[in-house]
């Protein structure tokens, strides 16, 4: 809050009468603060491979000049961190794309089901390479959701993508789809679950997260273990997950006991019922 004292204007002013104004700048100040950080934290991300791709030609071009195979190892390294700087720029535009459409409110209709389905058809190859086993489950009856399909492909795409990641070899990840609430829902489960829509979840049982983490997943650029830093990763992932979900009113949950496991559940709310008529056909 920031005070000033000034000479009152016309017709206050009377007899060199002085008034104090007060001017909360404190929110504009909290916004150029996080600006300054994202551009600061997306600066550095990007600098890391950067400063390897600099390093590493300078050496193709000095000691390594004359020796093959140094040059093809490092020709790989190269490889690898331009495209991690490639992975992080995609991510950063589509932070920016997510949080320019969050006050939109979704116009198409999805059957979460069919999506969760195509998805995991598409990331089931990354799953074979790296020997873990992707089940799904996905329940009938399931009402239709109000999205932006792509949007919540991206969601469970990325959900699938840290499941695959962070756990080893061996590992079996499970997405299910069900409608909420479900028959099986116990006062355990959040009060949200309880609330007609879909409950999507990806569980794994991979190395599991420390309880204080958890409440910091969603922040950009958060990454619970720094050496995780050759794992593909930019701290993005969950950040684009929440925007996406708080655009659709959806809720997200991350249970996780380390050495056994995680599961991400995201809930959307069901379609009101004459959403998308427009885009459907009739005779
Ligand atoms: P990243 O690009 O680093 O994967 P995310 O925002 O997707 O960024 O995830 C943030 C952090 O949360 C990750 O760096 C990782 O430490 C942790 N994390 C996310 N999903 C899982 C999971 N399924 N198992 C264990 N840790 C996870």
């Amino acid at each position: 809050l920031r005070a000033s004292l000034m000479r009152l204007p016309e017709p206050f002013a009377r007899d060199g009468l002085l008034g104090v104004v007060l001017d909360d700048r404190t929110q504009n100040l909290a916004l150029d603060r996080m600006r300054a950080d994202f551009v600061a934290n997306a600066s550095h991300e990007l600098r890391t491979p950067l400063a390897a791709l600099i390093g590493f030609i300078d050496t193709l071009r000095g000691p390594a000049a004359d020796d093959p195979v140094a040059q093809q190892r490092f020709l790989e390294i190269m490889s690898g961190q331009a495209q991690r700087m490639r992975r992080l720029i995609d991510n950063l535009m589509s932070l920016s794309r997510v949080q320019l459409t969050e006050h939109e409110r979704p116009r198409g209709v999805a059957d979460a089901g069919l999506l969760a389905e195509r998805v995991a058809a598409e990331l089931r190859p990354l799953f074979a390479t790296r020997d873990q086993n992707l089940s799904l489950d996905i329940h009938s009856g399931l009402p239709q959701v109000a999205a932006d399909t792509d949007q919540i492909a991206q969601v469970i795409g990325n959900l699938l993508d840290n499941a695959s990641k962070y756990s080893p070899a061996g590992a079996h990840v499970r997405l299910s789809v069900e409608a909420a609430p479900s028959a099986s829902v116990s006062l355990d489960e959040p009060l949200w679950s309880a609330l007609p829509g879909v409950v999507i979840s990806v569980a794994d049982d991979g190395p599991g997260i420390a309880e204080q983490h958890i409440p910091r997943l969603t922040e950009r650029f958060y990454r619970v273990d720094e050496s995780h830093a050759g794992r593909s990763g930019s701290g993005l992932g969950l950040a684009i997950v929440k925007h996406i979900i708080g655009r659709h009113r959806g809720k997200l949950a991350i249970e996780s006991t380390p050495g056994e496991g995680s599961i991400f559940r995201v809930w959307l709310p069901a379609a009101a019922a004459d959403a998308g008529r427009a885009s459907q056909k009739y005779p």
